[in-house]
């Protein structure tokens, strides 16, 4: 059954949850009014999600609504903010009930684990397409940036990198029942969970930060272009999830991918000697798992470095490792 645009925003965009403390005025007027904490600067960022470019055409409704705030508050987790609101404009081919009440279900799950208020939003009709605004704090002159990484400072990944892109190509290139045999590898895929926590105490320690949306080596190009600096990787020592290394050794091809692939909204963060000790008390404190994986460098290259300390030539770009075809 369709439903009337004012309808349907009532029933699945309108108060759902607590309204953030600074929200002076909501959905329903002609534009939200909020009130920014003194001392604060406000981080926004937008991200765009389009049906079968971004996500598979098999994703469920559910899990959209999940990774479109999900991959927003990836971009204030590498900035070191507090996420606070958001907007949704939603393009819908036809509004169907069961699609919106998972597709809202998926979006408030997400927001009521940091407390975030949807203040707003358009709905229109075309092909499927989410985008959201999100914004958020940061006390004033601490945002985490892209520029900043200096030589010696090391290099840190949260979590494991990988994951996603593997379940994507399983996905794309063996089907959906292959892809069931791994769901760690699908849940990273469609359920990121953004390193918001880890960004807010990186505030004063790390030298830099970005969040890996695009692999681990193109992500980090952007810090190195932002701070002149170039980087060495030590391929051993980057983390991945016991599913991606069982697939690793099966067939070592893969490593490239692992790399290149995308989707992992991991952080990848730089920290000066100096506060590398403070960084441990922090992970130790918060149980956090952060990896060293290498060290900024004066020379002005990204280098990926074996066990033996021999220089590999990685293919930025990645390729498709499941395919016939590749090689
Ligand atoms: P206008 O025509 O003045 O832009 P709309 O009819 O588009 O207003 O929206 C009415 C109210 O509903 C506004 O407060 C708007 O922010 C909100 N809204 C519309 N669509 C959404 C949505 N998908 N999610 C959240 N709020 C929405
Ligand atoms: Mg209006």
């Amino acid at each position: 059954m369709p439903v009337p645009e004012f309808e349907l925003i009532h029933r699945y965009f309108s108060q759902k949850g607590q309204l953030h403390k600074d929200v002076a005025l909501g959905i329903g007027d002609d534009a939200a009014l909020l009130n920014p904490p003194a001392g604060q600067q406000l981080v926004i960022a937008i991200d765009t999600l389009v049906h079968g470019v971004h996500f598979p055409v098999t994703t469920s409704a559910y899990d959209i609504g999940w990774k479109a705030l999900a991959v927003n508050l990836s971009d204030l987790a590498a900035m070191g903010a507090e996420p606070a609101w958001f907007t949704l404009a939603l393009t819908i081919p036809e509004s169907s009930e069961d699609w919106l009440t998972d597709f809202s279900r998926g979006l408030f799950d997400l927001a009521k684990e940091y407390g975030l208020s949807l203040v707003g939003g358009d709905t229109t009709r075309g092909p499927l397409t989410v985008s959201i605004q999100v914004a958020g704090n940061v006390p004033a002159g601490q945002a985490l940036l892209r520029a900043g990484a200096e030589p010696g400072d090391r290099i840190f990944v949260t979590g494991s990198l990988g994951d996603a892109s593997l379940a994507l190509q399983l996905l794309t290139e063996q089907g959906p029942e292959t892809v069931q045999d791994y769901p760690e590898l699908l849940q990273r895929l469609n359920h990121p969970h953004p390193r918001i926590a880890e960004g807010r105490v990186l505030r004063g320690i790390a030298s830099c930060a970005i969040d890996i949306s695009d692999g681990l080596l193109a992500d980090l190009q952007h810090v190195l272009d932002a701070s002149d600096t170039g980087a060495d990787i030590y391929l051993e020592r980057i983390p991945y999830s016991v599913a991606a290394q069982q697939l690793l050794s099966q067939n070592p091809e893969i490593r490239n991918a692992l790399l290149t692939g995308g989707d992992d909204y991991e952080l990848c963060f730089c920290v000066p000697a100096d506060k590398l000790e403070q960084l441990q008390q922090i992970a130790t404190d918060n149980q956090f798992n952060f990896t060293e994986i290498g060290q900024i460098s004066d020379t002005n290259k990204l280098r990926c470095l074996d066990a033996a300390g021999r220089v590999v030539e990685m293919n930025a770009r990645g390729y498709s490792h499941f395919s016939k075809e590749s090689e």
